[in-house]
């Protein structure tokens, strides 16, 4: 086992996680960041991002996540790849483990773990996950060229997995659960200017069918009134886009989380119930969960971690 020591431990590769590390090394912190099992975090598996100050034509999330490590690491951040498997916040130093077995001894800690996508809960999204389901339909998309798909959901992320998709597929169902969309006025508008997208309003879904993956689903509209209606489509790809929920299960029940499940931080602070802890970006947010939010939270971190560790001394 290998043990490395640090004044500020960051984990999570998203913008909140990077930019902590920006602003760590630059203050001369010498931050360990670990990336995770997704690098980069949720951005790199979104399409263009077209409302990140500072890139008037857009940038792919890719893009974007490369240059914000690229950044981090030129100030000194020390970047792994490791995924952390444990940690205990009990005394100072917190002592975490990563899945490589290196042990992280960390006098302050930046939380910065992201959100993951939801499921509808349905046995056939486990029957056939990598056979015809899928939350992430940039990942996913090229699959299904000249296929019918369906997208679960009625908010910005449906619209744009919709529209991505509806570039590629032959068809795209948009399955909602409501009488109207969620998302952004410019995304409604998009999404129903485009031929080949159907919206399937309040329509919800019972499960999936198919011999060797997706071939169908059973739907349902106007779920229990009088003028509920059984129908099916065809389709061969069947994507989620319903929200998210924050990635907090390392760290429960130590830190403390609202009754949405997001950790709680102090009025503006992003200091958690643990002195030398603390949260940023979506794992900490159920409010504005945004790229940009999520950089300026990771940001706040930084400097909160910097002044906590000032007034230790
Ligand atoms: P949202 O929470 O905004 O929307 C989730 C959607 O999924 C809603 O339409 C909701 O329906 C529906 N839904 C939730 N649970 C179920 C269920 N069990 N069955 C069927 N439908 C369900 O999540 P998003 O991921 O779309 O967006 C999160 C945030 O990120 C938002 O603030 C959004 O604006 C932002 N965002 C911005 C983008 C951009 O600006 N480019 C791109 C993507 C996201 P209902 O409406 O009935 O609750």
């Amino acid at each position: 086992m290998n043990t490395v020591k640090t004044r500020c431990l960051i984990i999570g590769s998203g913008p909140a996680g990077f930019t902590a590390a920006i602003y760590t090394s630059r203050a001369n912190l010498q931050p360990i960041l670990f990336e995770g099992m997704q690098p980069g975090g949720q951005l790199t598996i979104t399409t263009e991002i077209e409302n990140f100050p500072g890139y008037p034509e857009g940038v792919t999330g890719t893009e974007m996540m490369d240059q914000l490590k690229a950044q981090a690491v030129r100030f000194g951040a020390d970047v792994r790849p490791d995924t952390i498997t444990s940690i205990d916040l009990s005394a100072r130093p917190f002592i975490a483990m990563t899945d490589q077995d290196t042990r992280v001894e960390a006098d302050t800690v930046i939380i910065a773990t992201g959100a993951s996508a939801k499921y509808l809960g349905l046995p056939d999204e486990e029957k056939y996950r990598g056979m015809g389901v899928s939350a992430c339909a940039t990942c996913d998309g090229f699959f299904y060229r000249k296929h019918p798909v369906a997208v679960v959901g009625g908010g910005d992320t449906a619209c744009e997995e919709a529209l991505y998709l509806s570039t590629l597929a032959k068809e795209v169902y948009l399955i909602v659960r409501k009488d109207h969309l969620r998302a952004s006025k410019v995304m409604q508008r998009r999404v129903l200017d485009t031929a080949n997208i159907k919206v399937l309003f309040n329509t919800n879904t019972l499960g999936l069918f198919g011999e060797d993956g997706v071939e169908g689903a059973h739907l349902v509209r106007h779920k229990g009134t009088d003028k509920e209606e059984l129908f099916d489509i065809a389709i061969d790809g069947f994507f989620l886009a319903i929200g998210h929920h924050p990635n907090t299960a390392l760290f429960e029940p130590a830190i403390t989380l609202d009754h949405m499940g997001y950790i709680k931080t102090a009025p503006d602070s992003t200091a958690t119930n643990i002195p030398g802890v603390f949260a940023a970006g979506d794992v900490a947010d159920p409010k504005y969960r945004q790229a940009i939010t999520a950089a300026g939270m990771g940001c706040k971190a930084a400097i909160d971690v910097e002044r906590f560790l000032l007034e230790q001394e």
